[in-house]
């Protein structure tokens, strides 16, 4: 195969193939961006010559599981064949040109990663979505989008077809399924007869390569278009020094694939480390065949959101004796450091927290070997430079509380989103001076760490103070009763606005007297934060609004509190 990103090296006039080494050095800053990337060409196919002269252990690339006996692995090699096939599908009896956008609804089956594989390798621009969307949902991605084609699994045909007579620009619908349905082309049996003759196309490594919805925790999902390399390139720092990735290790990364952290856990970070990706079909999030798979499989590197985490230590964990795990991270929304200890405890591992955003990937993490600080999201993530800033766009000194922001000027870092598509308004909001604003608001110390403090629509001011929901919520989580808890603002006639805390009880205490576990929780909050920040409200509730990645909307309750809609 041949690479399509190449340097031309100095002394033999000749193209040399990208290796992980100038990736490393591209993400330093101390190598500039090739003119041309794709990663299937120049990272994938790699990997698949290395598997051929023995430079690789002999480790799927892919590793699927459903839990019902059925089980696919792949090596780099045959990720390569299979994708190639699937790659003319999608240009031949699908039409589809470079540049095409493709919208992807499937659940978590190998077809996934094939089509996403297939996309780089014709220059589709892939546009991922979960099963969980509603038709209305996807009505907003494709009209949205202008998708050209969508592929689907039969689940999502009912919702696709209600909407499809209003969206005048898809062309094709491909299912990916053993059955057949009308109108639709069917994946499984064109892919059968279709050739794995394929030439990956020299896409520019700034060129679209995938467009990610945000998780729409704050309002309609926005459209954050990536280039090849920013997504391709980008994770090189992240795979090894955050996930701590090599080509021996397998990584199980939970994560809907309609989310950014699909690509990062289970595309990008590990393919580029040559890892092998473990993928469990897993169609409801199950506590007991979770742990049961960690027994099980050799798996070494977990990767999970904060939420399944706090339903884990719920569970008596020291029963389990985990197979090969020794790295465990989190992300996509706050660890409560109650969680982390109780983790560590349990099984004896540490969990390295990282921060970041659909727009810009990875932007802080604890990475292997740095000290951990609990409750803080860690240190910058190279080539980023994190800040504090304030209104004006000044830099804070260590210490003070203001937005978190990253450094665009001089140089625009390269693994940056290119733009929230057809939306310049929204886009330009998010600079303010030098810098990218990530709207949420943290803390940095004088070690460099830093400390999350809420979204900025998300802090209280309440009696002159500014409070954080995380550090209450934090400290709620330390009490035996909570399992989970939101806090928001909610009005009072004296002070304007008060803390409310919104809470799910553990198992044990579902039937104590109300009256006096509130009066119990704002104690324990008064003694372990600031007592200013404790929650004049205790409302005590089954379970607590949600995005479908599983991130809490206090947007909601904080709304309802104030009587909107
Ligand atoms: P939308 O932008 O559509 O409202 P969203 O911001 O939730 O949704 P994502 O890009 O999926 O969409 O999430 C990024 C946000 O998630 C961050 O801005 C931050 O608020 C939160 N987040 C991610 N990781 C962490 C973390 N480790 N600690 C605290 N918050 C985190
Ligand atoms: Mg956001």
């Amino acid at each position: 195969a041949k690479p399509t990103g190449r340097y031309l090296h100095k002394d033999h006039q000749l193209w040399a193939p990208l290796t992980l080494a100038d990736f490393e050095a591209i993400n330093r800053c101390e190598k500039s961006l090739p003119k041309n990337f794709n990663f299937a060409g120049d990272v994938l196919d790699q990997w698949s010559q290395k598997e051929k002269t023995g430079e690789r252990p002999a480790n799927p690339a892919l590793w699927w599981v459903n839990g019902k006996g059925d089980e696919v692995k792949w090596s780099f090699e045959e990720l390569g064949f299979l994708s190639r096939k699937a790659a003319n599908v999608l240009t031949k009896p699908c039409g589809l040109k470079r540049g095409d956008r493709v919208a992807v609804i499937l659940p978590r089956i190998p077809e996934w990663w094939l089509i996403n594989v297939a996309c780089m390798r014709t220059g589709l621009v892939f546009m991922p979505g979960t099963t969980q969307l509603r038709a209305k949902d996807i009505l907003y991605r494709l009209r949205a989008s202008k998708a050209k084609c969508i592929v689907a699994s039969e689940e999502v045909v009912p919702a696709v077809e209600s909407i499809v007579s209003e969206c005048p620009d898809l062309k094709t619908k491909l299912l990916v399924s053993p059955c057949s349905q009308n109108g639709w082309l069917s994946f499984q049996e064109l892919f059968q007869s279709t050739s794995a003759e394929h030439s990956c196309v020299e896409t520019g490594s700034q060129e679209p390569m995938a467009i990610y919805f945000t998780s729409g925790t704050t309002g309609s999902p926005k459209m954050a278009q990536h280039s090849q390399s920013s997504l391709g390139i980008g994770y090189t720092l992240c795979g090894r020094y955050w996930l701590d990735l090599k080509s021996s290790d397998i990584i199980w990364n939970i994560s809907d694939t309609g989310w950014i952290k699909a690509a990062i856990g289970s595309v990008f970070s590990s393919w580029l480390q040559g890892a092998c990706v473990f993928v469990h079909r897993m169609a409801q999030f199950d506590t007991d065949t979770f742990l049961d798979t960690l027994t099980t499989y050799p798996i070494t590197t977990l990767c999970s959101a904060p939420t399944v985490y706090r339903m884990l230590v719920q569970k008596d964990l020291k029963r389990y004796k985990f197979k090969k795990l020794r790295h465990c991270l989190t992300g996509g929304e706050p660890l409560n450091p109650e969680v982390l200890e109780q983790w560590k405890a349990q099984t004896g591992l540490e969990l390295y927290e990282g921060y970041g955003q659909t727009e810009v990937g990875i932007i802080c993490a604890n990475q292997k070997g740095q000290e951990i600080k609990s409750g803080s999201m860690g240190k910058a993530v190279l080539p980023y430079d994190v800040q504090i800033i304030d209104e004006n766009g000044n830099i804070l000194p260590p210490g003070k509380e203001g937005e978190i922001a990253l450094r665009l000027k001089s140089t625009r870092p390269f693994c940056f989103f290119s733009e929230y598509v057809d939306n310049p308004e929204k886009t330009a909001a998010t600079v303010r001076g030098d810098f990218y604003v990530t709207g949420d608001r943290g803390v940095m110390d004088s070690d460099g760490y830093f400390w999350f403090v809420g979204r900025a629509d998300d802090v209280i001011i309440s009696s002159g103070y500014r409070i954080g929901p995380f550090e209450v919520e934090s400290a709620l989580i330390e009490h035996p009763a909570v399992a989970e808890s939101a806090v928001v603002s909610s009005p009072d006639p004296i002070r304007g606005e008060v803390v409310k805390a919104f809470v799910v009880l553990s198992a044990p205490f579902k039937s104590s007297n109300p009256e006096k576990l509130t009066l119990a929780l704002q104690d324990h909050v008064k003694k372990s934060t600031a007592p200013y920040s404790y929650p004049r409200k205790v409302e005590f509730v089954p379970e607590l609004p949600k995005t479908i990645t599983g991130k809490i909307k206090r947007n909601v309750l904080r709304d309802h509190e104030w009587g909107r809609t």
